[in-house]
């Protein structure tokens, strides 16, 4: 390597919001340039004007500033190489293709897509492959001067090297050899006078002086065309380090229907970005074999390197994901896991916009109470409905199980009796009441306990009894018991 300061970039087209694989890349250029005190340039490749929309390359910039991936240049950050969206270059890709043009290495095509598919098809009949047939590159002064009085639209090819081979020197896949006969003469400026991908590319990426390219290996097989520019130019080539694809666990293209949505759905489903930036570290690199949580983001940080990025596929498994999520939230302090899930919350209807210092409070305990349990924050919504919505309703098959039995009425009276008057109402002082009603009834202590949490909540799933308890109050304890006592008598439940 040499002593350059390190320049990387993410540079997306802004075809949608920031999915999966292109935020695992930005991750990976991320790291590399905080690892090394490098530059982390983000480009918007917005020259495709049928997909891009600004409104498309918001949902990334969003998505990048969720997952705490801070560009050093770049859209609303400035710097000296700018302008950072391709549209604002325009100017700068005609320059160079102008040299390109004057070195005899790129020349002008009329062919319409007609003429150009009618030749392919009897080329691939005639078992000739379907490379561009260089027609224009050969046209008379005369032909030239007609299509250019017809004012004939044309398009600007590269003259490729055909004979020989292309190297690209990977540093993660080692030296990955062309024959450069399979290259074919890409457009590089297309008729409405935009550039293709491929040479915009190399001319920003000279032109931003990047030093390492970084990016997916769908994009391996562009990279001989693109050093093939470089050279034609007579420009130093980036280094390239290119990354394994993401897989689905069934080993196909990684879509939907494998749990792989956008970064923002994540974010909205409860991820926690420090889990989601772990998760996707893993997706094609490893530190050692045994380590998969990492101090978000300095630990990642100091132990990055392109070495320990692999050449084979990563899988994509959104359960891992959940895991890593619930493991991100009980390393959370409760006070601050309450802090991140109270817009979902609130968003449910569970608690009001304005939060009283009191209700903060029992929000706080009630969230410590379910932490070990929850893997995402709209599951906290889930588990801890029944503490704050005024009605809640009641699982039938629970209700059947527990509810539905002899001795549960005189049961409730008796803990409704005992309840009211208790103070405080805490835990500590709820337990010797289940203790006394279990020594006295010969019930077991499970025979006591489900049929009032089935009651106060729905269901058969809650924190500690007497700690659930605490965390509804006395009011809503025995409103509730009251209220499934009634439903009981009246045949309602
Ligand atoms: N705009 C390209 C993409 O989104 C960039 C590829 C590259 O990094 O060169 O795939």
């Amino acid at each position: 390597m040499d002593d350059r300061r390190v320049r990387v970039r993410f540079a997306p087209s802004p075809t949608g919001a920031l999915h999966v694989g292109s935020a695992r890349t930005a991750l990976f250029n991320w790291l590399f340039a905080r690892h090394t005190g490098g530059v982390f340039v983000l480009r918007i490749e917005d020259t495709d004007a049928l997909r891009s929309t600004e409104s498309s390359a918001e949902g990334i910039l969003q998505g990048l500033r969720w997952l705490g991936l801070d560009w050093d240049e770049g859209p609303g950050a400035g710097g000296d190489y700018g302008p950072y969206y391709q549209r604002q270059r325009l100017e700068l890709y005609r320059e160079f293709a102008r040299r390109l043009e004057e070195r005899g290495r790129a020349y002008r095509c009329y062919c319409t897509p007609e003429e150009l598919d009618a030749r392919r098809q009897q080329m691939m009949a005639e078992g000739k492959g379907s490379k561009y047939d260089r027609r224009c590159l050969h046209l008379t002064g005369a032909e030239r001067r007609r299509f250019e009085d017809e004012g004939r639209p044309y398009v600007l090819r590269f003259l490729c090297q055909d004979e020989g081979e292309t190297v690209v020197h990977d540093l993660i896949r080692g030296d990955v050899r062309f024959p450069n006969q399979v290259l074919d003469d890409f457009v590089i400026v297309r008729s409405d006078g935009m550039p293709t991908y491929n040479f915009a590319a190399v001319v920003d990426d000279h032109l931003m002086a990047i030093t390492h390219v970084i990016r997916g290996e769908d994009h391996l097989s562009n990279t001989p065309k693109q050093i093939q520019v470089y050279q034609a130019l007579d420009l130093p080539v980036p280094q390239f380090a290119h990354i394994p694809m993401i897989l689905g666990p069934d080993r196909s293209k990684l879509s939907k229907r494998h749990g792989a949505k956008f970064i923002m759905e994540f974010a909205e489903e409860g991820y926690l970005p420090e889990a989601m930036v772990n998760y996707l570290a893993l997706l094609g690199w490893a530190y050692d074999d045994s380590q998969e949580i990492f101090e978000i983001p300095g630990e990642l940080i100091e132990k990055f390197s392109l070495e320990g990025i692999s050449k084979n596929p990563a899988i994509f498994d959104v359960q891992k994901l959940e895991w890593m999520n619930g493991v991100y939230i009980r390393k959370l302090d409760p006070a601050e896991l309450a802090r991140r899930a109270l817009p979902t919350m609130q968003k449910a209807g569970l608690l009001p916009q304005e939060v009283s210092d009191a209700l903060m409070e029992r929000y706080r305990a009630v969230v410590k109470a379910v932490q070990e349990r929850v893997k995402t924050l709209g599951e906290i919504v889930d588990r801890t409905r029944y503490f704050f919505a005024e009605e809640i309703t009641w699982d039938p098959k629970a209700v059947k199980k527990f509810l539905h039995r002899e001795y549960v009425p005189a049961l409730f009276e008796r803990l409704i009796m005992e309840l009211s008057p208790l103070e405080p109402f805490t835990a500590a002082a709820i337990e010797p009441v289940f203790d006394r009603i279990v020594e006295e009834s010969g019930l077991s202590r499970g025979d006591v306990m489900q049929p009032v949490r089935v009651a106060v909540t729905g269901g058969t799933v809650s924190p500690g009894m007497y700690e659930t308890l605490e965390l509804l109050g006395r009011a809503r304890t025995c409103q509730r018991l009251r209220t499934v006592l009634e439903r009981l008598r009246r045949g309602e439940l």
